[in-house]
């Protein structure tokens, strides 16, 4: 029996299957939630069940700092400017030299 993919809840089927996070997925809907940048088993980063790609895979001490008004801002800011410029972090020095 296929199981369903864990991105939009259709059957996959072994060609075309996925199998990470303790989910199954299609392989194009193995991407990063933020970017929706293609995914493969070599290159994501899982963070609560769901695949990040390098630049957007949360790190762990920015979540315990990131009730401060000045993180909190900063966030919004790098949320905003990969919001207008998708794509523009296919380098992805750019995010992790912050
Ligand atoms: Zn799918
Ligand atoms: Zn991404």
């Amino acid at each position: 029996m296929n199981p369903p993919c864990a991105r939009c809840g259709k059957i996959v089927y072994p060609t075309e299957k996925v199998s990470c996070l303790d989910k199954n997925w299609h392989k194009g809907c193995f991407h990063c939630e933020v970017c929706k940048m293609t995914l493969n088993m070599k290159n994501y980063k899982g963070y609560d069940k769901k695949p990040y790609c390098n630049a957007h895979y949360p790190k762990t001490s920015f979540t315990i700092v990131a009730d401060t008004p000045e993180n909190l801002r900063l966030r919004q800011q790098s949320e905003l400017q990969s919001q207008e410029r998708p794509g523009s972090y296919s380098n992805d020095h750019s995010l992790q030299a912050r």
